[in-house]
């Protein structure tokens, strides 16, 4: 039967049967029992499915894999310990030395040094590309080696809202997939595989969490793209794997290819799975994502709404403030609300934004985005800072530019901490 997202948020992934635990149950083990050295051996000839090592998969990872590929649509959905490693699989799972890909630059300040210094030094080379550019400028940044196309859904800290039609029409037309990382408007507010997004990528750190309880990450494949159809692009998923019984995997495997292999030779060589534990807590925190962004949208509207109106604020980005360049994008992509990070800058120094942050109460200055607790940071100082002026302003971070993460607090309390900061400024 097929189900709401209210109700994939609920009863995605575990359904437990006769007797069995109603709440997914942990199971922090590393390994697990057979009977016979046969048994062991047919699952490690794939002749029968089963669990026997969690760093290639965990009956509670597994589950709660199941509810986020639920989620977004997708055909498989693999956990990896974090964003990060998500954002490193997704890209390292296609491609390799030699290779290229294109990225927008306005992408999380992590991911942008993942890509621009850590897969360079792994001899795979990233365009940045600018999304306001025309469409003939960012087609002359595609190579023959040009492997995907990523960007994300709602850029952080910038706010941009990515044209998806727009990249995957581009990137399909070279003949590459196009990875979004969907983290901050989460399956709620955004489906990018009904956009032409092949892949999705998760920080499940963030909203799906919730509660700044786990880090964690989430590979998503819609099972759309045609890798046979690109089959010299990608040798890695349509010619033998001799490091896993001479295996096709996308003879073997079909619409599962992408995640059979993340799993069976990034896990298996790298690792990064997250622990059962912490699967546990992402699959209570999306048991009410659905709740959740709802309030976040609603209360970041209305301080959106509120700063622009205050004479200390010099700008506002909110994609949902009517006048927002990315205003009408978002209520294309995003009809229900987009989340609850916001930008803006103060009048005046750098000094007067630190001491605006420094004069709040209970909201708090912490790394961490998207989260139930209201909480503020300066990119520049913290997030950004191993970022040049140059590069910060070719990211869409202003110097000046304050990300305020907008919680399920009531918000009028929010709003009152605000004021509060910016009167004692
Ligand atoms: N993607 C986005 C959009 C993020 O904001 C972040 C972290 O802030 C990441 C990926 C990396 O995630 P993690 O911190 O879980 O490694």
């Amino acid at each position: 039967m097929k189900k709401n997202l209210e109700t994939l948020c609920i009863h995605g992934g575990w359904k437990p049967t006769k007797g069995e635990p109603q709440q997914l149950p942990i199971y922090q083990s590393t390994t697990f029992k057979y009977d016979t050295s046969e048994q062991m051996a047919r699952l490690f000839d794939l002749k029968d499915d089963g669990y026997f090592y969690t760093r290639l998969a965990n009956p509670t990872n597994d589950a709660v894999a199941r509810k986020i590929a639920a989620l977004e649509g997708g055909v498989g959905c693999v956990l990896t310990s974090s964003g990060q490693a998500a954002s490193f699989y997704a890209v390292f799972n296609i491609c390799e030395a030699g290779d290229h890909f294109i990225s927008m630059n306005t992408i999380y300040g992590g991911t942008y040094n993942l890509f621009g210094v850590t897969l360079k030094k792994l001899g795979i080379e990233c365009t940045f590309v600018d999304p306001d550019w025309d469409d003939e400028r960012i087609e002359a940044c595609f190579r023959p080696n040009t492997k995907c196309v990523f960007g994300e859904s709602i850029s952080n800290p910038g706010g941009n809202i990515l044209d998806f039609e727009r990249f995957a029409r581009m990137a399909h037309s070279h003949g590459v997939p196009f990875i979004v990382d969907n983290t901050f408007p989460t399956p709620i507010n955004c489906r990018p595989f009904e956009w032409g997004a092949d892949i999705v990528t998760h920080s499940t750190t963030k909203y799906m969490d919730g509660h700044a309880c786990q880090v964690g990450g989430a590979v998503v494949d819609s099972g759309n793209f045609d890798w046979d159809a690109q089959a010299d692009k990608f040798p890695g998923l349509t010619t033998p794997d001799e490091s896993y019984h001479g295996l096709t995997y996308t003879k073997a495997f079909g619409k599962m290819a992408y995640c059979t292999k993340l799993v069976s030779q990034l896990m298996r060589d790298l690792g990064s799975i997250p622990s059962p534990q912490n699967a546990f807590l992402l699959n209570l925190g999306l048991e009410t994502l659905h709740l959740r962004m709802a309030r976040h949208c609603e209360n970041a509207q209305r301080v959106a709404e509120w700063l622009q109106g205050r004479p200390e604020v010099a700008w506002v980005n909110y994609a949902g403030l009517p006048g927002n360049k990315y205003y009408e994008l978002a209520r294309k992509y995003m009809p229900g609300g987009t989340c609850g990070v916001i930008a803006f800058g103060l009048k005046g120094s750098r000094q007067d934004a630190i001491r605006f942050m420094d004069n709040l109460d209970f909201i708090s200055i912490v790394t961490h985005v998207a989260d139930a607790r209201t909480c503020v940071l300066h990119p520049a100082s913290h997030t950004h800072r191993q970022l040049s002026d140059e590069q910060l302003i070719e990211a869409g971070v202003a110097p000046d530019l304050i990300r305020l993460s907008v919680g399920i607090e009531n918000v009028d309390d929010i709003i009152a901490d605000l004021e509060h900061a910016m009167q004692k400024m």
